[in-house]
């Protein structure tokens, strides 16, 4: 019998992405879906570090399971860092997808490509029921666009040009978008920390 591990998210897509990777590592994953009572935590930290420890502490403590979760999103070098921790309610929480990255080609019209650079960043903090806490980081370097392409991925994606691929985050496969993104990279350093942390613990 494995160790049982706890998603401190409800985001379907989050979990899949999870599940797939923890796949035959020893680890029984379920996520805030089976545990109700866990509470979901609003997103109120400066950094994405602090967000993903408060849900990640928050899901440990309420379990007693070892609990695991991310905080992500864009940062613009031409706007300070922005949207950073806001990219999910950035310009108001009404705004659509495809709304919202207007709003950024527009608030970048004139800039050229070389002071677009851009980044995703993903941070997965992993608490466990004894308070022990690990954070791991993962970033995707790239640039804004000048116009949206392409209809994969979601959010920022569709903006976010990869100079290495030529095209868009949102013109790429989920496969290809799966082997380059902040979050992969960061899935797979967490993944590291756990199967660790599995041994030390058999
Ligand atoms: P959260 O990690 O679920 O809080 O996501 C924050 C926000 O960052 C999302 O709503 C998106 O706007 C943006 N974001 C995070 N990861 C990606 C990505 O892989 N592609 C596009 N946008 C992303």
């Amino acid at each position: 019998m494995g160790k049982s591990l706890l998603l401190a998210t409800k985001n379907q897509g989050k979990i899949r992405e999870f599940k797939a990777l923890l796949e035959n590592t020893g680890w029984f994953v379920s996520s805030l879906k089976d545990f109700p009572g866990v509470p979901v935590v609003e997103e109120k930290g400066s950094s994405f570090l602090e967000n993903a420890l408060e849900k990640a502490r928050i899901a440990a403590m309420v379990s007693g399971r070892v609990a695991l979760a991310d905080d992500s999103g864009l940062e613009v070098d031409a706007l300070g860092g922005a949207p950073g921790v806001r990219s999910a309610r950035w310009g108001g929480e009404g705004l659509s997808d495809e709304e919202r990255n207007r709003l950024l080609l527009d608030r970048l019209e004139g800039i050229p490509m070389e002071k677009r650079g851009a980044r995703f960043r993903c941070v997965i903090a992993m608490v466990t029921p004894d308070s022990k806490e690990y954070t791991v980081e993962g970033i995707c370097e790239g640039y804004i666009a000048f116009e949206p392409k392409g209809e994969s991925g979601f959010g920022y994606d569709p903006v976010f040009f990869l100079p290495s691929h030529n095209r868009t985050m949102a013109q790429l496969l989920p496969e290809e978008k799966n082997k380059i993104s902040h979050r992969a990279k960061a899935l797979e350093k967490i993944k590291k920390v756990l199967l660790e942390h599995l041994e030390a613990c058999t």
